[in-house]
């Protein structure tokens, strides 16, 4: 079984190139901000619990985010492979991520952080805003969800590449050349 952790700031196109890779590869797909917003339309307990971050671009706290997705890689024991998207936000949770994934017999493989500059995310965000439906696609609320990526999440990356697991593909240009370079890295 190979996992991949798709990396990059708000905006960088890991949505996008997740559909992709999930096509050609299989992988079960395991993006937090999808099942938080699918928590919050059908109203669970959980949904009510992180409506108030999500909604105004914070992170959710550390635990409650864990054990969500601990949760849901154990609904498929078939998984050949697991596409984490949005998921690991913060050290802690990267940490966790390991000891979890250690714990069910498996690993992080690849960790693959897609470039893209803060001038190019926020055109990006911009753009999406108009047909996203997102609440936290609003201006202001998207300053708070990239300052929360600066201050908490960049500092995933040298986790990972302290593990010499971490590769960067540039996430600027053709969806169809981004690709290609993601599939370089899982082919090779
Ligand atoms: P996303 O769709 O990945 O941009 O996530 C939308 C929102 O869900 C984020 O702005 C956070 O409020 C929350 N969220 C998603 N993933 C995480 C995570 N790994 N840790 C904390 N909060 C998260």
């Amino acid at each position: 079984m190979k996992n991949l952790v798709l990396f990059g700031p708000p905006g960088a196109g890991k949505g996008t190139q997740s559909e992709k890779l999930i096509e050609k590869y299989g992988f079960v797909h395991i993006s937090t901000g999808d099942l938080f917003r699918a928590h919050i339309a059908n109203n669970t307990e959980l949904g009510k619990r992180v409506k108030e971050y999500t909604s105004n671009g914070m992170l959710v706290p550390d635990q409650v985010t864990i054990d969500m997705l601990q949760e849901e890689v154990s609904k498929h024991p078939e998984a050949s492979g697991f596409l984490f998207d949005g998921f690991p936000r913060t050290v802690p949770q990267a940490e966790a991520l390991d000891a979890f994934m250690q714990s069910i017999g498996s690993a992080i493989h690849y960790v693959i952080a897609l470039d893209v500059t803060e001038e190019e995310v926020r055109a990006r965000i911009d753009k999406r805003r108009l047909t996203s439906n997102r609440v936290d696609d609003e201006a202001e609320k998207v300053n708070k969800r990239i300052d929360e990526y600066y201050d908490k999440t960049i500092h995933v990356l040298p986790h990972y590449e302290a593990q010499g697991r971490l590769a960067r593909v540039h996430g600027i240009g053709e969806v169809a050349v981004i690709f290609a370079d993601l599939c370089k890295i899982l082919d090779a």
